[in-house]
């Protein structure tokens, strides 16, 4: 399938798109270029109007866009809901703060011999975006409001299941009012990005998506010399120690695992659990997951929806396959409902060794690995026996212990009795093979600025 609205929940294609030709793509460019001349010249008072005015489009227009997000991809309309509300108070929140994550940094004028000397961030110009299908408009936003209050242009490579979503977004910079161009969505196949990155006009990508697809980003930037930011796949580990609130841990691990129908790079994906409190824990946490509700998305009770596309319910299914096959335990789930769409149930597994696709790979989807570990220097080693370092999760009462996990999970975030999650106030991003560079806070705004070194003599 080229580039379509497929709904997840039916298997019906809803409506497809042409891609663009390469005279299509050409003009775009031009475009943004264009714009971008433009828009570096406007005020930050402007452009905070305009991201506000298109917060309020969001808000004011969550329900329509939730039905579309959930027609496209099939997260429950109440994430889907959520999901707009969370990106209209992001677009607030760069509004409110770009003025000062762009202020000038005085730097000491005396020891470099200058009458006055300070640091500067301006905009680098086009900026591509190849960004996937599971949070449509969040990963969009989330490089969108501060690269566009920085005064750059944004060019976007969404997703082909996500082409609504994609022409939503154009409208909505648009309809805030920036200007013609200052953002665009290129309605074009996976194999056109490359040379799109190394077109001239384009001065920076990012990707948000797998880590296959963040190689080829990556290396067509490096070799071009242009910024990049790659935000990848996770297989984030999730610690238990006996110290811990057990319950309200086994609650909020199946709740993790589950987010976005199981489709998150941030999901707790493995369950590392100390042998003190482990009976405990799987007995809850095997509750917790067989207890979710799978079913209609567009229906307010459900909490667990199909997965996006059919190949990513096969992917599912195969690694579970081949776990089962090399001896490991189905607690629950592991067979596909009866029904039409591309339904798969919360699954827990026990008995996943370093050899199976389980231990080694993304899961993408609502099935968890559980662990037994004796001790702290056990539970993270296992942790970190990950080619991934997006986000980690460790639940204890013992402050020691918090500081241990704070600094030995090798993970772009760590949080502490608690379940990884993101917030436009903190910086988001992994280590290892989760990618490199940070979104969201002032370092997801400077990652597309040109940290401008300016000396004045006398
Ligand atoms: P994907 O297949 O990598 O697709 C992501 C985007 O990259 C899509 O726009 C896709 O276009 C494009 N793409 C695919 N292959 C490419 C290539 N070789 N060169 C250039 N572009 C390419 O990933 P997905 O299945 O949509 O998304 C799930 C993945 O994203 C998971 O691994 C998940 O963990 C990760 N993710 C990471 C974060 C984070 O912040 N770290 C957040 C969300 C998701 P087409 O659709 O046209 O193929």
């Amino acid at each position: 399938m080229g580039i379509a609205t497929t709904n997840p929940a039916t298997g019906r294609v809803e409506r497809t798109f042409d891609a663009l030709s390469g005279k299509e793509i050409d003009e775009r460019l031009d475009r943004s270029a264009e714009a971008f001349a433009g828009l570096r010249r406007t005020g930050l008072d402007e452009r905070a109007r305009w991201m506000e005015a298109a917060a309020a489009i969001l808000e004011r227009e969550a329900e329509p866009v939730a039905a579309m997000l959930t027609t496209e991809m099939g997260k429950t309309i109440r994430a889907a809901r959520a999901e707009a509300l969370k990106c209209a108070s992001a677009c607030r929140f760069y509004a409110a703060n770009a003025a000062s994550f762009l202020a000038d940094r005085p730097a000491d004028a005396a020891a470099v011999g200058a009458e006055r000397a300070f640091i500067r961030f301006l905009p680098i110009g086009p900026v591509l975006a190849v960004m996937p299908w599971n949070f449509p408009l969040w990963q969009v936003i989330r490089f969108a409001a501060p690269a566009l209050m920085a005064g750059n242009t944004g060019l976007l490579k969404h997703a082909s299941n996500v082409p609504q979503t994609a022409l939503f977004l154009e409208d909505l910079f648009r309809r805030g009012g920036f200007p013609d161009g200052a953002f665009q969505a290129l309605l074009v196949g996976s194999d056109r990005v490359e040379e799109i990155i190394r077109d001239r006009r384009v001065r920076g990508a990012t990707l948000t998506g797998s880590e296959p697809a963040g190689r080829s980003v990556g290396s067509a930037a490096g070799s071009e010399v242009k910024p990049s930011v790659l935000e990848l796949g996770g297989s984030d580990p999730f610690v238990v120690m006996p110290s811990a609130d057990v319950p309200r841990a086994a609650e909020t691990a199946a709740t993790s695992r589950c987010l976005n129908n199981g489709q998150s790079c941030i999901s707790a994906k493995r369950f590392i659990v100390h042998a003190d409190v482990y009976d405990e824990f799987e007995r809850r946490f095997v509750e917790h997951m067989s207890a979710q509700r799978v079913g209609d998305p567009m229906d307010e009770s459900t909490d667990v929806g199909p997965l996006a596309t059919e190949r990513g319910r096969a992917d599912v299914e195969e690694q579970v396959a081949d776990a089962v096959a090399a001896g490991a335990t189905v607690l629950c789930g592991g067979e596909r409902p009866d029904r039409p769409g591309w339904f798969y149930p919360p699954t827990v597994l026990t008995g996943v060794t370093p050899g199976m696709r389980a231990f080694r790979e993304e899961v993408f989807g609502p099935v968890a690995s559980l662990f037994r570990v004796d001790g702290i220097d056990e539970a993270i080693a296992l942790a970190n026996a990950t080619d991934f370092g997006l986000g980690s999760n460790a639940w204890t009462g013992d402050p020691a212990e918090r500081e241990r996990f704070a600094n030995e999970l090798e993970a772009g975030q760590v949080f502490l009795n608690g379940a990884v999650t993101s917030y436009p106030e903190l910086p988001f991003g992994g280590v290892k093979n989760s990618g490199y560079g940070r979104e969201l806070s002032e370092q997801g705004m400077h990652a597309f600025c040109n940290t401008k070194t300016v000396w004045e003599g006398a």
